[in-house]
């Protein structure tokens, strides 16, 4: 398969490579274009030159020319490849520079023929010749004849200027192509490297080394972004395969002590240690039931938690829901000593599940129960706020340190083991109730104060909002 440093290389060198070739054939097509219009102009412009320089040689008082002007005339016109025939109307003068240098006219004519095949071989050239009327005072005197390689030609310096133009661009194609492969392997390389970098780390990432970190940086801003994901996403495995672990070890330790209990009570019993008595069966039987739960509650979580749970979304009032609540507490709260508070009784239009929302609020309000000592309160507050309610849960009861502040919505996280043992609780409530919170698209947060109490705060949707 072909790599993303070699293809880059090709797409550089071809695409150089064609500006090159294209680069010189316009040049050439140009060039030569001018240099034709050139040649022809100067051409014309000599030409008129020896008519002046000819008409200059006329001699009133005999009516005839100057021969030895006109043969300087002819010698220099010939060097600029042009040959001169000149005839007066009355025939007295017909002088004809072929008959005096027959053999220079002929090299003249093969050189510019040879000069012109070297540069165009398909050249269509050969022996031109054109008349011009010789005039004096407005009267014909006489014709001039001037022949030449035609239609045009170019001369040898003319010819040479081509050359080195040329060899010019060649020259500069070459360096262009060659700082074109160059650039090519250096943005192959900077674009390349990150991208290997990458592939390297996702390949150790499925060999299952979460967390490893692709080191390279890059400035180009999709290629950086590529590096960040991967990167974001290796420690997001990493966080996650250490939940699980968490989790594993954490369900394993919470499971033994029951599971031991109960192991050591019915083994007791099989041995006839123990009396199998009403009550000890009943201890037993309650002890099930609590793994039971734990069970339960662990296999909600992980659906709330994997967003499997089916929530049945409506509108309902939080006021209806809270005055269910206060006469579900009103008991428990009567009997450890705890006053139970609503502070406000305006309507409060929820979206969400009704029953998960009552259950939140059920381990909320049973948590500020249970941490708060006799003559305490719990009051429920609650009220509208921009696209949502807040509710808050508000005790004034042991409070939490700060230290454990942070890590209260992890499962199986217990502030004061005795007693939330006593309480019976095994510090997954409020993992459910976060992740319920957080299922509605809402948030959860707590402050509070050692000695002085605590207040949790529920935000959730007022409106449908997909
Ligand atoms: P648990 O079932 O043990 O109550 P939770 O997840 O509901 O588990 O609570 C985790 C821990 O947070 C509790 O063990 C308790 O130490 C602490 N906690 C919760 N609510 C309060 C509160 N209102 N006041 C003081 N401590 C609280």
């Amino acid at each position: 398969m072909n790599t993303l440093r070699g293809k880059l290389v090709l797409t550089y060198t071809v695409v150089s490579l064609i500006i090159v070739v294209s680069l010189s054939v316009l040049f050439n097509l140009s060039i030569d274009k001018i240099f034709e219009q050139y040649a022809k102009e100067q051409q014309k412009k000599q030409i008129n030159e020896i008519i002046t320089q000819v008409n200059q040689q006329y001699l009133d008082e005999t009516g005839l020319y100057n021969i030895d002007g006109l043969a300087i005339i002819a010698n220099a016109a010939l060097q600029n490849g042009f040959m001169m025939h000149i005839q007066t109307i009355n025939n007295e003068i017909d002088w004809d520079i072929r008959q005096h240098k027959a053999q220079e006219c002929q090299v003249l004519l093969q050189h510019a023929e040879t000069n012109m095949h070297t540069r165009y071989p398909n050249f269509q050239g050969g022996y031109a010749e054109d008349t011009y009327d010789l005039k004096y005072s407005n009267k014909l005197v006489g014709y001039l004849t001037v022949g030449y390689y035609g239609p045009y030609s170019l001369d040898d310096n003319e010819l040479l200027l081509i050359r080195v133009l040329n060899r010019t661009l060649v020259l500069l194609g070459t360096v262009f192509l060659v700082i074109a492969v160059i650039l090519g392997i250096i943005m192959a390389k900077r674009i390349s490297a990150p991208i290997t970098s990458v592939i390297r780390t996702s390949r150790r990432i499925a060999d299952g080394s979460y967390g490893t970190k692709a080191s390279e940086l890059s400035s180009t801003r999709e290629t950086a972004d590529l590096i960040d994901s991967i990167n974001e996403m290796s420690q997001a495995l990493a966080v996650k395969e250490q939940q699980k672990k968490q989790i594993t070890a954490d369900v394993a330790h919470e499971l033994r002590t029951p599971l031991f209990n109960l192991q050591g009570h019915m083994e007791a019993m099989i041995d006839k240690v123990l009396e199998p008595s009403e009550e000890r069966l009943q201890n037993c039987h309650a002890e099930i039931l609590r793994l039971a739960q734990i069970v339960d509650q662990l296999q909600e979580l992980n659906l709330l938690e994997n967003k499997h749970a089916v929530l049945s979304k409506d509108y309902f009032d939080f006021s209806d829901l809270c005055a269910s609540l206060f006469s579900d507490f009103e008991m428990v709260a009567k009997n450890n000593g705890i006053q139970l508070l609503k502070k406000i009784q305006i309507p409060a239009l929820v979206y969400g599940d009704l029953y998960r929302i009552k259950q939140c609020m059920m381990n909320l309000i049973s948590n500020a129960i249970n941490y708060t000592p006799a003559g305490g309160f719990v009051a429920v507050e609650y009220e509208n706020g921009k696209n949502k309610v807040i509710l808050h849960i508000r005790d004034n009861g042991y409070g939490i340190p700060p230290e454990d502040l942070p890590h209260l919505f992890e499962r199986f996280y217990r502030v004061d083991k005795s007693r939330s043992q006593v309480s019976g609780g095994m510090g997954i409530g409020l993992s459910i109730t976060k992740a319920i919170v957080e299922a509605h698209g809402g948030t959860i947060s707590v402050e509070s104060q050692i000695g002085v109490g605590s207040v949790f705060t529920v935000s959730l949707p007022d409106k449908k909002t997909t």
